[in-house]
């Protein structure tokens, strides 16, 4: 029976799919089928699904925190289904620090090791010390410690080797009793008092005044990955563009600001249908309504080709894309 995606992606495309499953209980999973098509969904705020899906779109919704106290630090154990926000405010009202550099990322803890989240100087990677899944094959858990996890940028395991084969049931994490507050982003070296609690209200104002809310205006978020170039380009780069703001990642490349290169190509308030370049953060699109996938897919191509012609690099979008059965991407072989 069709099921309305529109509420369950941030997005808010107009579309449905054919079945649509909540998992609140593990057991579940045991008697779930995996035949092709399936989509496994958080919060939908880094999905977008393009058309109608012709298949099963399975929504972790499991609950459950577990706080165990260490020697040295605390073990947290999160259910995937658990608000990332929520848990970050909760951790601070106990008294355990770490996460509010993470505050104000929507979406599920499931899906944070996905792309392991990051802002502020911090990734989600920082904090794992394993990560358990549902393995679809076997109908076993499966434990994973970080360095299995395959994190990077935007980037883990999830996404490649084990790419529609995991479920993530359970993610746990290790906070540090001794504070170490990350403060190397520019609006957070304004806070004068610095306790976690300030760090979290700092972000969580910064995001606010930055980001359009997607729960009142419908967008995903940032569209497109920093790009990450070698520092001989980026020397290149910086005698014809000398305001470009970089960072360094590792010792041979640096991470260039996506959301800087769209706005200088003059992309701010650039239009498909309801699908707009926000006009104050250009690295996020979002969706007035009236709009459709093939809308999206034109925006998104015109962004590529535009800073690609201009700067000789190309984006790659951050958010998931899903047309009828699968996952889309949009490459440089399709940008003409
Ligand atoms: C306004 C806004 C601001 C954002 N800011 C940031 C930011 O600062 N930093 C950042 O990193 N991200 C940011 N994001 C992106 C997004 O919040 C994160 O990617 C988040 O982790 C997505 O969670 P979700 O539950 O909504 O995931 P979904 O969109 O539901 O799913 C994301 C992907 O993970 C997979 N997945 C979901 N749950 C599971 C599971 N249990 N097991 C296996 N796979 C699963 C899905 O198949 C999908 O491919 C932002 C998004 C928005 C809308």
């Amino acid at each position: 029976m069709a099921h309305a995606l529109q509420p369950l992606h941030t997005f808010a495309l107009n579309n449905q799919c054919q079945n649509f499953v909540e998992i609140t209980h593990l057991e579940q999973l045991k008697t779930q089928s995996f035949e092709s098509p399936f989509c496994l969904l958080g919060e939908g705020s880094n999905t977008i699904f393009l058309n109608n899906y012709a298949g099963t779109v399975i929504k972790m919704a499991t609950k459950g925190i577990k706080v165990n106290e260490r020697e040295s630090d605390y073990l947290i154990g999160i259910a995937a289904g658990e608000n990332w926000h929520q848990l970050v405010s909760y951790l601070l009202d106990e008294n355990i620090p770490g996460l509010e550099n993470l505050a104000l990322i929507p979406g599920t803890v499931g899906a944070a090791p996905v792309q392991n989240i990051g802002a502020y100087g911090v990734e989600l990677a920082k904090f794992v010390e394993s990560i358990e899944y549902f393995d679809i094959a076997s109908k076993a858990i499966v434990s994973l410690n970080n360095t299995q996890c395959e994190f990077a940028y935007r980037d883990s395991i999830f996404k490649h080797a084990l790419k529609n084969k995991a479920v993530i049931t359970q993610v746990h994490l290790a906070l540090p009793k001794k504070w170490q507050p990350i403060l190397s982003y520019g609006p957070l070296q304004q806070i004068t008092a610095i306790t976690p609690q300030a760090v979290f209200e700092q972000v969580i104002h910064t995001r606010n005044s930055k980001l359009p809310n997607p729960y009142t205006l419908p967008n995903a978020g940032s569209f497109f990955k920093n790009p990450i170039i070698t520092n001989e380009r980026l020397s290149k780069l910086l005698k014809i563009f000398p305001e470009l703001p970089h960072y360094e990642y590792g010792k041979n490349h640096h991470k260039v600001a996506a959301g800087w290169l769209i706005d200088k190509a003059g992309l701010k308030g650039y239009r498909v249908a309801g699908i707009e370049v926000h006009q104050e953060q250009a690295l996020v699109l979002v969706n007035h309504g009236e709009s459709e996938g093939d809308d999206l897919i034109a925006m998104i191509k015109h962004i590529q080709q535009t800073v690609f012609s201009r700067y000789s690099i190309m984006l790659e979008h951050e958010v998931r894309l899903f047309d009828q059965t699968s996952e889309y991407h949009i490459n440089t072989e399709s940008v003409q």
